[in-house]
């Protein structure tokens, strides 16, 4: 039998990160994967592919809305779907292939099958057992579907087969307007679908800033996105050549239905938690499925850890690429450690969304007295000449001490821009830190500044 320091079931941002530095701090290491390609979820039919979407529907929007005013004349560019289902394939496996050439650099071993736990120290992989002083859980997550929708991931589809749609569909409903469903809602409405967002709240985005919220209902309603909010959504009935989704009004409890070509839905993801012999080893679940951790991930069985979507906190491949780091570097004997309070959100949208740390609602309810320094990208040359001046960057600050408490972006390169409050805040830093700090002109990370100033005497250009 095979015996490892270190075995990682699955491969996704969270266990591929994991056995890589597992492998540099010197331990022998083994990642489980019964895909054929490696990276999980991300690389293969989540983040990786659709932010190719993304980008492709969003350079066929911005041909036909702005290109003309730049003085590019000329034949417009129409949709080959199939072609750019090519191109974001090519992207998903450069990358994919990516992480098998970096398994080999370090030399982990990939253990081509499912694994499951045989009892502590033993996994089986099709039909092998591998022995392990230490395993690591990073199965990741899966769509969680609802109860009397069938997903056929053709016309009722979830993520995955939103990213391979045969045609741009005439109408789509999409159920959920979290991340998922906007993002992918976008995509459609810039390749000529009309697209309907029904949502359970009365708000779209769950725990995001409420103003940054509305802002970009705003947006996105002017980009050509109906929404329903207070829709909850009982069933999807499949007609001969259409869909009948009804919903139901939670303000009067009345009915209503919507004919659709294509229903995508998006509300939320479960642990995958199935056929891993959890159970069998004594590993404790919470209440709400996923697998029990202590704050350093490990779970009350001695030797297996967890990381990633199986485990409580959001489920974001960024968080658990940290945890991934953190589990090899405590297996190592280091002080492995994951900051929560800074875990950047992104929504890659057009514009983008991006926010760390509280949002107003939260240090309302704290009781937290606090600064707002706010900053139009309007007010920001080198968006305007991009037509993006949409938008605008929020920062919160303690209001004693001027400390950094949260930061909430929404315009061009909100997923970037985010990164230099993420690294103030590692540092504790104050407000005025950001404003005294010399940004180039002309960039968008002015507006960053701009809103930092704002905390204190004021912006300069608002
Ligand atoms: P989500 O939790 O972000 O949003 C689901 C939405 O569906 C919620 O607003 C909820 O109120 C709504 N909903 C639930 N039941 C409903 C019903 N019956 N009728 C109408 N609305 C209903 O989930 P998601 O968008 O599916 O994303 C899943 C996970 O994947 C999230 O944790 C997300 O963070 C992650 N993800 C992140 C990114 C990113 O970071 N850019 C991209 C994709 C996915």
């Amino acid at each position: 039998m095979a015996n490892y320091d270190v075995i990682v079931i699955g491969a996704g941002p969270g266990g591929y990160v994991c056995a890589i530095r597992c492998a540099q701090l010197g331990l022998k290491v083994a990642c489980v994967e019964s895909r054929q390609t490696l990276g999980g979820t991300c690389l293969n039919v989540g983040c990786i592919p659709s932010k190719a979407m993304l980008h492709a529907s969003e350079m066929y929007h911005e041909a036909h809305t702005h290109f003309d005013t730049m003085g590019l004349v000329g034949a417009s560019p129409k949709v080959d779907l199939p072609k750019m289902l090519g191109y974001k394939q090519s992207t998903v496996d450069s990358n994919t292939s990516g992480i098998e050439f970096l398994f080999k650099k370090n030399k982990v071993d990939w253990l081509k099958g499912h694994g499951t736990i045989t009892a502590p120290g033993k996994v089986d992989v099709a039909g092998t057992e591998y022995g392990a002083k230490n395993i690591v859980v990073a199965t990741g997550s899966e769509a969680a579907t609802l109860t009397g929708i069938e997903i056929d991931e053709d016309r009722i589809v979830t993520s995955t087969g939103a990213l391979e749609l045969k045609s741009v569909p005439k109408k789509m409903v999409v159920i959920g307007a979290g991340v998922i469903g906007l993002e992918m809602g976008s995509v459609y409405a810039r390749l000529g679908s009309d697209v309907t967002v029904l949502e359970f709240l009365d708000h779209i985005t769950p725990g995001m800033d409420s103003e940054i919220s509305r802002t970009f209902q705003k947006l996105l309603t002017k980009q050509g996105l109906k929404f329903k909010l207070g829709a909850a959504v009982k069933s999807v009935e499949k007609l001969k050549t259409k869909l009948k989704v009804t919903y139901q009004v939670r303000k009067d409890e009345s009915t209503e239905t919507l004919d659709t070509d294509v229903v995508l839905v998006a509300t939320g993801r479960k642990p995958y938690t199935e056929n891993l012999g959890l159970a069998e080893a004594g590993v404790e679940m919470t209440d709400r499925g996923q697998v029990k951790t202590d704050a350093h991930l490990n779970t009350n069985v001695p030797g297996i850890w967890a990381l990633g979507d199986v485990v409580a906190g959001p489920m974001l491949a960024h968080k658990a690429e940290d945890e991934g780091m953190a589990v090899a570097e405590s297996i190592a004997g280091q002080r492995g450690h994951v900051n929560y309070g800074v875990i950047p959100g992104v929504i890659y949208t057009s514009p983008e969304v991006a926010s760390v740390g509280k949002t107003e609602e939260e240090l309302k309810e704290e009781g937290h007295a606090y600064t707002v320094g706010k900053f139009p990208f309007m007010g920001n040359a080198r968006a305007k000449s991009h037509f993006a001046g949409d938008g605008f960057v929020k920062i919160l600050a303690d209001k004693a001490t001027d400390r950094i408490l949260g930061a909430h972006i929404i315009g061009p390169m909100a997923g970037d821009l985010i990164h230099e409050v993420c690294v103030a805040m590692e540092f504790g830093a104050a407000a005025e830190d950001l404003a005294r700090t010399c940004h180039a002109h002309p960039t968008f990370s002015e507006a960053v500044r701009e809103a930092a100033l704002a905390c204190g005497d004021g912006a300069i250009h608002a």
